[in-house]
C-alpha cells in the first residue's frame, strides 16, 4: 500500500503480518528504482538480523520472539545479480526502551510499518562480491 509524491518519492505502509524485508524488496522492483534511499519506523511482531563475523566472513542470524518498536530503518537500494535490491539495517526497541538491532533480514514480521523510498536518478550501482571482505559491495 503506498502512494507516489510529486517528486517520485514513494510514502506507504507494509501490512500487518508481512515480512519487512521481502516487501519492500517486491516494492524496489515492481517501481524498477535501481538507486535510492530507504527508511522506516513502525512495530515488529517478531524480527530477525543478522550479524556479521569479520573472522569467519559469514552471517549469524539472530531471531527475537517478541513485540518490538522499529525505532529507525535505514537502507539503500542498488543492484545485484541486475535486480533491484535493498540493503537496510533496523533498530529495534523493546518494553524497557532497550535498543537491539542489526543488518535487517527476512522473518522479520510487521505488526505496522510506515516506510519511504528516495528513488535518485543516476548512474546505476551494482554489488560484486568483495574479496577483501567477503561481502557483496558496491563496485564504485
Ligand atoms: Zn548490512
Amino acid at each position: 500500500m503506498y502512494k507516489k509524491t510529486k517528486e517520485g518519492v514513494i510514502i506507504g505502509r507494509i501490512g500487518y503480518g508481512k515480512d519487512l524485508l521481502s516487501e519492500l524488496n517486491e516494492i524496489v522492483k515492481q517501481e524498477k528504482i535501481n538507486l535510492g534511499k530507504v527508511e522506516a519506523i513502525g512495530a515488529l511482531q517478531k524480527a530477525t538480523i543478522a550479524y556479521y563475523h569479520q573472522d569467519s566472513q559469514n552471517y549469524e542470524l539472530i531471531t527475537f520472539n517478541q513485540h518490538l518498536e522499529i525505532v529507525s530503518l535505514i537502507g539503500n537500494v542498488s543492484l545485484k545479480d541486475n535486480t533491484p535490491f535493498v540493503h537496510a539495517h533496523i533498530t529495534l526497541g523493546d518494553n524497557k526502551g532497550n535498543l537491539l538491532g542489526g543488518h535487517l533480514s527476512s522473518e522479520s514480521i510487521v505488526f505496522a510499518c510506515e516506510f519511504l523510498i528516495i528513488p535518485f536518478t543516476g548512474p546505476s550501482l551494482e554489488r560484486k562480491l568483495d574479496q577483501q571482505t567477503g561481502l557483496p559491495l558496491w563496485d564504485i
